[in-house]
């Protein structure tokens, strides 16, 4: 698949994106038609995009062809976990050096392709092109296709050179590969009316481990994850399925949408946090598939589930109650965790909508309430200044956030992709909830926030007694404390320095006398 301005123009004017939806092009979002702007890949370039797409399909060799950096920018940054092959988590590289960029680095991917084949046997290898080697105009799609008739397994070129954009786009890239060299590949053994495809969930943090039981539990068979925890023949198959199920925000969404024009595949948009949110995933599930036994299982399920989940969050409610939160996050999550801290009796009182869609601006709004805030921007100083208006006992963002927080000097939980807990399925709330109480009731915050010893006597009552005194030379603040009424005490000079001050206070009188001794 070649990546030209027209493959781009398409997946940036995506339909199924509701920025695309006011064809007036009022109200359209900017991002969706302009080309890459200066910083537009700070977040994460497009081959980024890509790898995160697609790299936790499992038993795949997925080989960057570029400089050695660009393999490690994104290398081992997220937590998608398998439950079986670990290929995945081996970075490959071209490793291209300059030599390769003037005469050209085809021969030495044909060479790395074949090589890893035979070292790794994996089920096929995708090749990342990077901003070097589509610059070098090096030809991936023959190189690929040459080394496939080598190898005999699939060798899937991925067009994805960061400069193209954001990893956004970089997403709907590895999406389209998928769709172009994978998906209908092959075909599954059997069907079921139940098979399902669960399209942009990775399962960070093996997540998808707590809502896979569910749809065993209701009968329900996820034929194709797309990507957590992949196998690429599962890949291959999906086209079979019944439904798409598309999790956490747009990502894939092109896939979706092709895969209904192509398959006739219908899907929806659902989320896996909070209990709300997971009830009405199944429910809808259930109606999609049109099957009324399903619909009694589900509500069966929900009934248990919840009846448990009463019993088991009651604890945990009655410490979170009130508490007040900011949330900064992006796409399904910027509401769907709101969703989940009220479930907890938690106030989330402001949000990011950086990446959220139209669909998931109104859901925030809805859930918000008119007082909750809406965050368009989330430099670390506008969120210490909603942190600090809004009185918020805790940040939930992603992992650079976490020194804002600090900062603040409130708790902090990590909600994105690094994160080490897995939060979605009804497990997901109890952990979740956990985790929100131990990071709230941290006896380290008692100590953070009370004040510096330092500061502790700025904040005594001589507030005028910034004292300077230079008998011996040396230029010497003196942070005074009324309230000490013995002679002699130790204070922090400016510079480092450690004084002993010796004093004899006249405090009535706007003049003070201060001995000093340089120790
Ligand atoms: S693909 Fe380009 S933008 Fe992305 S890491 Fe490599 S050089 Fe940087």
């Amino acid at each position: 698949m070649k990546i030209t301005q027209g493959k781009i123009n398409e997946l940036l004017s995506e339909p199924g994106c509701e920025h695309n939806h006011k064809k007036d092009q009022k109200g359209k979002n900017k991002s969706c038609t302009q080309q890459a702007q200066p910083g537009a890949a700070q977040g994460g370039c497009a081959f980024d995009g890509a790898s995160i797409a697609l790299v936790p399909i499992t038993d795949v060799a997925h080989l960057v062809h570029g400089p050695i950096a660009c393999s490690g920018n994104s290398w081992g940054s997220r937590g998608s976990q398998s439950s079986g092959p670990m290929l995945y988590k081996m970075g490959f590289t071209t490793d291209l050096s300059e030599n390769d960029v003037i005469f050209g680095g085809e021969k030495r991917l044909f060479r790395s392709i074949v090589e890893v084949a035979e070292r790794y046997n994996p089920a096929a290898v995708f090749v990342y092109s990077t901003c070097v080697t589509a610059l070098i105009g090096d030809d991936m799609d023959a190189v690929c296709q040459s080394a496939q008739k080598k190898v005999g397994i699939p060798v899937v070129p991925v067009n994805s050179p960061g400069f193209i954009g954001s990893k956004n786009l970089g997403n709907r890239v590895g999406g389209e590969s998928l769709l172009e060299y994978v998906v209908g590949t092959a075909e599954p053994e059997y069907t079921t009316p139940y098979d399902i495809n669960l399209i942009g969930e990775y399962n960070i943090a093996g997540e998808m481990w707590n809502v896979l039981p569910l749809f065993e539990k209701l009968g329900i068979r996820v034929l194709a994850k797309i990507t957590g925890d992949a196998r690429y023949k599962e890949v291959c198959y999906a086209h079979r399925a019944k439904l798409n199920v598309m999790i956490c925000s747009k990502a894939l969404i092109n896939m979706a949408r092709k895969m209904e024009e192509r398959y006739g595949i219908p899907y929806i948009e659902e989320s896996f946090y909070g209990i709300d949110d997971i009830n009405r995933c199944l429910r809808n599930i259930a109606a999609k598939l049109g099957d009324e036994d399903l619909k009694e299982r589900v509500e069966k399920l929900i009934a248990e589930e919840t009846a448990k989940l009463d019993v088991t969050l009651a604890p945990y409610r009655d410490r979170l109650k009130g508490k007040r939160v900011v949330l900064y996050t992006g796409g399904v999550k910027s509401w769907s965790i709101i969703s989940a801290a009220k479930d907890l009796g938690i106030e989330v009182v402001a949000t990011s909508t950086k990446k959220s869609t139209e669909e998931d601006k109104a859901r925030i709004k809805e859930l918000l309430g008119k007082d909750g805030m809406m965050l368009e921007k989330g430099s670390p100083q506008e969120l210490l200044r909603v942190i600090s208006q809004t009185k918020a006992d805790m940040l939930i963002a992603g992992g650079r956030n976490q020194y804002t927080a600090l900062k603040a000097k409130i708790p902090f939980l990590d909600i994105n992709q690094e994160r080490h807990h897995p939060y979605a399925g009804y497990e997901g709330m109890v952990e979740m909830a956990r985790e929100l109480e131990e990071a709230l009731y941290s006896p380290v915050w008692q100590q953070v926030r009370k004040p510096a010893p330092w500061d502790a006597a700025t904040d005594a009552s001589l507030t005028d007694a910034s004292l300077t005194d230079e008998a011996d030379g040396i230029s010497v603040s003196v942070i005074d404390n009324v309230s000490v009424s013995s002679a002699t005490k130790s204070v922090a000079g400016t510079d480092g320095i450690s004084v002993s001050v010796i004093d004899n206070v006249s405090v009535s009188s706007a003049t003070k006398s201060v001995a000093r001794e340089v120790l």
